[in-house]
């Protein structure tokens, strides 16, 4: 299989990814992201990017996705669309394999992100694309005017619940506390959008036979049972960082690979940044940073 030499290979193109890339090739390295889906990551599935320092009045999150990738092509960095399948170590250099062809560099950085967890509750498997959704401004357009239902309390749920509200006037917020853990001003709007939020509340099943016609709703002070009518159940309870490719790495309890503040993970030459990070805060522009600092070690390091 052929092997193509750069400086610095990046695994992933979302936020992290590519604003390492644009960094990287901006200051002279050779450099690569490898990327099995579309270039984007997460910000590709955000309605409205209204907290990204300098982006003011909120953008559509693809175009915001889609400016990176170009901002970073337009320094030099080239993008792949290539399933890497293993990472190995030859002397100095970092062996990437796909299913293409084999990418070698000295250094290298996981950018894989996080995917949605998730409810693990009958009838969620069954009912997926039938009313089950994970990604609101995917599928929220097909439930206009219908009854829909926001399974989560976080930034994720909170904030997608805004959007959906902008569809349909009937939204629903199960949320198994009685508090968010949504940042204030994001929970907030969304209950000053009218979402109804239904407290200390998790749901037990959901029901339909060839699409969703309603939750079964379980009150875990009361223990009281029943079930709410509704035709979607968007699902936001969280993210599973993707580390499949770097087992070997030391990980936090969550799953996270542990990096310094320079992003350099156990392995020298072997870098973290984004969503698959152990940290304590995620948003696009904590990953960009991430990716930047990322990008400076790396030229750091080979330059040394
Ligand atoms: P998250 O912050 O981990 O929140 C997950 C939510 O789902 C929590 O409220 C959790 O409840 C609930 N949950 C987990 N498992 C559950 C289950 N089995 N049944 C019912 N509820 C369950 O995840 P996220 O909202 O996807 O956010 C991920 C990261 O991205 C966060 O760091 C977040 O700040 C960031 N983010 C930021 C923005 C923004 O700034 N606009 C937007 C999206 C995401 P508990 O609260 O009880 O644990």
């Amino acid at each position: 299989m052929e092997e193509i030499k750069y400086d610095y290979i990046i695994i992933g193109a979302g936020a992290a990814g590519l604003a390492s890339a644009q960094y990287a090739a901006r200051g002279g390295l050779k450099t690569v992201v490898l990327e099995e889906m579309t270039a984007g990551g997460q910000a590709t599935q955000i309605a409205e990017l209204e907290n990204y320092p300098g982006i003011y009045p909120a953008i559509n999150g693809f175009d915001f996705a889609d400016t990176m990738r170009k901002q970073a092509e337009a320094f030099g960095a080239e993008i792949k669309q290539v399933s890497v399948t293993s990472i190995d170590k030859k002397d100095k250099d970092f062996v990437v394999v796909t299913k293409k062809e084999t990418y070698i560099a000295p250094a290298l950085l996981i950018a894989t992100g996080a995917i949605h967890r998730n409810l693990e509750v009958p009838g969620e498997k069954e009912l997926t694309g039938r009313g089950v959704s994970y990604c609101a401004v995917c599928d929220g357009p097909f439930f206009r005017n219908k009854r829909i239902v926001v399974v989560g309390g976080g930034d994720s749920a909170c904030s997608e619940a805004v959007y959906l509200s902008t569809i349909s006037k009937d939204v629903s917020i199960i949320h198994r506390r009685d508090s968010f853990r949504a940042q204030k001003a994001v929970s907030d709007k969304m209950l000053a959008a009218g979402v109804k939020p239904v407290y200390d509340s998790v749901v037990k099943s959901i029901n339909g036979t060839n699409k969703v016609e309603s939750v079964t709703v379980e009150n875990v002070k009361t223990g009281e049972k029943y079930d709410l009518p509704c035709d979607a159940v968007f699902v936001f309870t969280g993210m599973l960082p993707q580390t499949s490719l770097v087992e070997m790495l030391p990980k936090d309890e969550g799953g996270y690979i542990i990096t310094n503040e320079n992003m350099e993970t156990a392995i020298p030459g072997l870098f973290a940044a984004g969503d698959v990070r152990s940290k304590s805060f995620r948003q696009i522009v904590t990953a960009a940073a991430d990716g930047a600092i990322a990008a400076n070690s790396a030229k750091k390091m080979i330059n040394e």
